[in-house]
């Protein structure tokens, strides 16, 4: 049965873009209805040092019913699929219709058709995996003599986590190999050969063995071999990409490899102008090429969505989104590597501070801000938690 809802506006996802949607349209009289599986939203960039153990809980999540707008509903359910031609989205097990909606649910670890056991494999998606990484990474510190850590993957998560466990293991006194594998022959494809060479130059120096143009070839829970080499009892990280995290959506729709929706410039879909994307799930084209996932994209693009429903509602045109790009920066524990506005290189313990800065910007409550602030102040103050 098909559950018309009281309001008429349903957001999926409650990360950055849905919650900059949701802030967009308080001032309006309709009932919105968000949905999310989650109790609330994640700073997902503190994700690596959390799983590490460099940053606590309390810092990276706050509820949602501390933050929505009064006139925002959270219904805690899984969108599973969307038909937009009914006008209609799956969440558990319930079918509800919708006037104006919003597809904000972020991505989810893309394990493609890997055979391997993923249950055995250790993606970084949600606060969800980065607690359970963090716990089995110290049950395995404790239990293996001769630690090693085998990641499939080269791209900011990958490496992120790959030195925020090796530092962990260093801290707990134990030497752990570190093992780096990607099918692409470069890691980090984006950056100018130079800031690439360092990066890969203090994974060197760290002891990590970085293997480009190596796939994983087979892993049975506890062994793998990756180019040929056997890794005997690893600790496996999986960051090999990512895919939209709603599983169908049926309609004429336009996606993207990985499952990102092509977007009209005000970020509707174009032949369902009551039907908008943003943050993970939109590709938004520039230079011919979708822009990369990040935080500050999906942050404003989600404020514009949100805007542009409220415009419609009105009755009034809707407004292009203009991305603008304030830069990044890819913290690795001891080093970092970014580009900020202005086209500015950091390097080192400032990209550190930074990013820790930046997850305070962007969080969710003062107190979160002000514990981030003291992380960039002291990034190793959160050591022992
Ligand atoms: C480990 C990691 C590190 C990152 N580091 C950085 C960084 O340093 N800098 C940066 O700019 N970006 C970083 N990113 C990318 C950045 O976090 C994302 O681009 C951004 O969070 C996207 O925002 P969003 O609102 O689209 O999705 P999210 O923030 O992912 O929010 C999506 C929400 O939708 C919910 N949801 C998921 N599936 C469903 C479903 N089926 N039905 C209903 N709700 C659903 C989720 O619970 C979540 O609350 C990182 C990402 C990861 C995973």
């Amino acid at each position: 049965m098909v559950e018309n809802m009281s309001g008429k506006i349903v957001i999926i996802g409650g990360g950055f873009a849905g919650q900059q949607a949701c802030n967009a349209l308080r001032r309006s009289q309709e009932h919105i209805l968000l949905i999310d599986p989650n109790p609330g939203p994640t700073m997902l960039p503190a994700l690596p040092d959390l799983a590490g153990g460099w940053v606590p809980e309390r810092l990276v999540r706050r509820p949602f019913r501390e933050i929505l707008p009064a006139n925002v509903e959270h219904l805690q359910a899984t969108v599973s699929s969307i038909d937009l031609d009914s006008g209609t989205v799956q969440a558990d097990d319930r079918t509800l219709a919708y006037d104006y909606l919003l597809i904000a649910p972020g991505s989810v670890p893309n394990f493609y058709d890997s055979p391997f056991p993923h249950e055995q494999m250790h993606a970084l998606g949600t606060l969800a995996d980065a607690r359970r990484i963090r716990r089995e990474f110290e049950e395995y510190l404790g239990r293996t003599e001769s630690p090693h850590l085998l990641v499939a993957g080269t791209g900011y998560t990958g490496l992120e986590l790959a030195m925020s466990l090796f530092f962990r293991a260093k801290a707990a006194g134990k030497s752990c190999g570190v093992t780096i594998v990607d099918p692409k022959p470069v890691l980090l494809p984006s950056l100018p050969d130079r800031q690439r060479r360092y990066v890969l130059d203090f994974l060197v120096a760290q002891g990590a063995e970085v293997r480009l143009g190596v796939a994983v070839e087979s892993f049975d829970g506890r062994n793998a071999v990756a180019g040929g080499k056997t890794y005997p009892n690893v600790f496996f990280c999986w960051a090999a990409g990512s895919k939209l995290a709603v599983p169908e959506i049926k309609g004429r729709i336009a996606q993207v490899r990985d499952g990102r929706l092509k977007v009209a410039p005000d970020l509707s879909l174009p032949n369902y102008p009551h039907v908008f994307a943003a943050g993970d799930a939109a590709a938004i084209e520039r230079n011919g090429q979708p822009l990369r996932k990040a935080v500050n994209f999906a942050y404003y693009g989600g404020r514009r969505a949100g805007q542009n429903i409220a415009r419609r509602l009105r009755g009034r045109p809707t407004r292009p989104f203009r991305p603008v790009d304030l830069g990044w920066v890819v913290p690795f524990r001891e080093t970092s590597i970014g580009r900020l506005f202005g086209g500015l290189w950091v390097r080192g313990r400032l990209g550190v501070r930074l990013h820790h800065l930046m997850c305070g910007v962007r969080n969710y409550s003062f107190k979160n801000f002000a514990g981030c602030l003291q992380l960039a102040l002291n990034p190793n103050l959160g050591a022992n938690t």
